[in-house]
């Protein structure tokens, strides 16, 4: 019996692109000697995307559905994924074509060699605006910095997992899922094969630059507690930089021109509060993070599906 490969895509306010997901996947699975399983997760669309995916559903068997209540962000869509296929070996991707399906033979010969976890390299090309690029730079060589895990930079949630580290996957009850670093911290065989992203064939970005910065940050808040220390570095630098202010304020003193020394004192008062409050606010990010973990709420709720 030849191998079922599961293939996962979550979607939010994806009108249009599901037919035009289905057709180019259509095209290029067919040539493979694979069975094939594509579930897609309506992550609480608005628009025509749930109607789009049952239409799709019901003109051919191997497509499946799982529909949120809500919308629940893309990274709790793909655990749903995951948590309902059943795969020898199962591909996440995006729904806007950005994640070329022409690279799925590519990832699954890397799978038939051995490789138990096959993830993607994004080659910047002119398509992406200039400001994703960059931000994207910049987040991926800070996360490496400040954290254990080392993240190619461009890598997101286009990859191939074998069963069985899917199945490890499954039990992740963290909060904030970060499956891109999770998935690398797990070690195992690993490679990354590298794509030019297409230009989103309909529609907007979901990741405006709010969302796109709270999900930089639940990524390096996920993976290091060095902002925590940062306090500590602080206080020490500010603390030495202080005993120099010293000699000035007694000099001063014995000039008898300390009135003038306002300015100096509101200056610093403005300054080490604005670093408190910095530093509060770090403190702040990791005990919501507690707060929430404790309540032990699930990834998801789905409201409807069409497969067990
Ligand atoms: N997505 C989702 N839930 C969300 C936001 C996005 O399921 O809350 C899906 C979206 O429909 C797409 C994928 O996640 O299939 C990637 O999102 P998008 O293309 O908007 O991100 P970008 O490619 O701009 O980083
Ligand atoms: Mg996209």
């Amino acid at each position: 019996m030849s191998s079922l490969i599961s293939i996962i895509i979550p979607v939010y306010n994806e009108m249009g692109n599901i037919t035009l997901i289905t057709k180019t996947l259509d095209n290029v699975l067919i040539k493979l000697p694979y069975t094939f399983e594509i579930i897609f997760i309506d992550d609480g669309s608005t628009d025509g995307t749930l109607n789009d995916i049952k239409a799709a559903a019901n003109n051919n068997s191997t497509i499946f559905f799982i529909s949120f209540s809500k919308n629940f962000g893309h990274q709790n869509a793909l655990k749903a994924g995951l948590d309902m296929s059943k795969g020898d070996c199962v591909i996440s991707m995006d729904g806007d074509l950005q994640h070329p399906p022409a690279l799925i033979p590519e990832l699954i010969n890397k799978w038939e060699e051995g490789y138990d976890i096959v993830y993607t390299i994004r080659k910047d090309n002119t398509y992406l605006p200039l400001t994703k690029r960059k931000s994207s730079k910049l987040f991926y060589n800070f996360l490496n910095k400040i954290s254990d895990i080392d993240l190619e930079i461009g890598t997101a949630d286009f990859r191939l997992v074998d069963k069985s580290v899917a199945q490890l996957m499954r039990n992740f009850t963290e909060t904030d899922l970060f499956w891109r670093g999770l998935v690398k911290g797990l070690g195992f065989k690993q490679i990354g094969i590298e794509y030019h992203p297409e230009t989103r064939k309909l529609g907007l970005s979901k990741y405006n630059f709010k969302k796109m910065l709270e999900f930089a940050l639940k990524g390096i808040t996920s993976f290091s507690v060095k902002p925590l220390n940062a306090a500590i570095y602080l206080g020490f630098i500010f603390s030495l930089l202080s005993l120099l202010y010293i000699p000035y304020v007694l000099i001063s003193k014995y000039k008898g021109v300390a009135v003038s020394g306002w300015s100096s004192i509101i200056i610093t008062i403005v300054f080490f509060g604005g670093l408190q409050l910095m530093i509060l606010g770090i403190i702040g990010i990791y005990l919501g993070k507690l707060f929430m973990q404790s309540k032990q709420r699930p990834h998801y709720i789905v409201k409807e599906k069409n497969i067990q």
